[in-house]
C-alpha cells in the first residue's frame, strides 16, 4: 500500500502529505483506526470493483472531523447552510455529515463521490454508491476493530457487499436501541431499505 500514487488529480496533495495531515488532527488510536479504514476500503474496491484512489482518500478523511469540539460542528452548520436539524444531534453524526463540509472547504477536496461517502459513513442511507457501501463497511471491519461480531461482519463482507451493510445497520441499531440512543432518520432508512427490503 505504500506504493499506493495518486494518479487521478482528486485532491492537490500526494497520499504521504494527507496522511501527514490527518495524523495532526487526531489521536494515535483514532489514526491507527484510520489507516485500517483505508486498507480495508482498498481491499473492498479491488474485491468489488471500486476505485481504488478514492477508497483510499475516503478511508483517510473519514474520520478527520471526529475529534473537533462541537462549537466548530454548529459554526459549520451555519456557515455551510446545512439543515438546522442538525444543531440537535452529537459529534457521532456531525464528523460525518458537517465534517464533509469542513472537508471540502479546508482540504480542497471536490471530488463529490468522496465527500458524500465521508459524510454518510456513519449512517448510511437508502440509495448507497458503491464506494458509499465501501467506506461504511470498511469502517466497521478494519482490522483494529475488536467488538463480538466483527468476524462475522469481515466474512459476510467477503461474500456481498449489500448483506454487509445490512449485518452492520442491524447490529448499529441493535446497539443504540439497547442503549436509548436516539436514532439518526439516515440510520432507519439504510434498515428500511438493506435489512428490510423496502424499495
Ligand atoms: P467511528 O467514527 O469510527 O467511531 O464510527 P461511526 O462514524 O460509524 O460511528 C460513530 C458513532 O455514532 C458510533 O458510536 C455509532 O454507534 C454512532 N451512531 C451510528 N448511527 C447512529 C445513529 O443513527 N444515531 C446516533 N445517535 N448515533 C449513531
Ligand atoms: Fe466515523
Ligand atoms: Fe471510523
Amino acid at each position: 500500500m505504500n506504493s499506493l500514487e495518486y494518479r487521478l488529480n482528486l485532491l492537490p496533495y500526494t497520499r504521504a502529505e494527507l496522511i501527514e495531515m490527518v495524523k495532526k488532527q487526531v489521536s494515535k488510536k483514532r489514526f491507527r483506526h484510520i489507516l485500517g479504514v483505508e486498507q480495508s476500503a482498498i481491499e473492498l474496491a479491488e474485491q468489488y470493483g471500486g476505485c481504488i484512489e478514492r477508497a483510499s482518500i475516503a478511508g483517510l478523511l473519514h474520520d478527520y472531523c471526529k475529534e473537533m469540539p462541537a462549537d466548530v460542528f454548529l459554526q459549520a452548520i451555519d456557515d455551510f447552510r446545512l439543515n438546522v436539524d442538525l444543531k440537535t444531534w452529537n459529534n457521532n453524526i456531525w464528523h460525518g455529515m458537517v465534517g464533509a463540509s469542513i472537508i471540502r472547504e479546508q482540504l480542497e477536496l471536490t471530488d463529490e463521490a468522496i465527500l458524500h461517502a465521508i459524510e454518510i459513513h456513519t449512517t448510511g442511507n437508502a440509495q448507497m454508491s458503491l464506494l458509499d457501501k465501501i467506506l461504511y463497511v470498511a469502517d466497521y471491519i478494519e482490522l483494529g476493530r475488536d467488538f463480538p461480531d466483527v468476524q462475522e461482519a469481515r466474512e459476510i463482507a467477503n461474500q456481498s457487499l449489500d448483506a454487509a451493510v445490512a449485518f452492520e445497520t442491524a447490529h448499529t441499531l441493535a446497539h443504540l436501541i439497547a442503549k436509548n440512543i436516539a436514532i439518526y432518520p439516515l440510520t432507519i432508512e439504510t434498515y428500511n431499505h438493506y435489512c428490510a427490503g423496502r424499495k
